[in-house]
């Protein structure tokens, strides 16, 4: 038989423990180029920038 726990957790000791089950939250930079908020180390959604250069084309500029 495997080893069981002995008693029930209790809804606060479980409610401490997921307190910590949150995704931190993404941290939000502001685009150079645009000057819109976006994503930090990812391409600005916006003007389609990376690094001060275009890297993917984007409809309306
Ligand atoms: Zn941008």
């Amino acid at each position: 038989m495997a080893p069981l726990p002995k008693r029930k957790r209790s809804k606060s000791r479980r409610g401490h423990r997921a307190s910590h089950f949150a995704a931190p939250k993404a941290t939000l930079g502001v685009c150079p180029q645009c000057r819109n908020p976006k994503l930090s180390h990812m391409v600005c959604k916006v003007c389609g920038t990376y690094a001060g250069r275009q890297v993917i084309k984007v409809a309306a500029e």
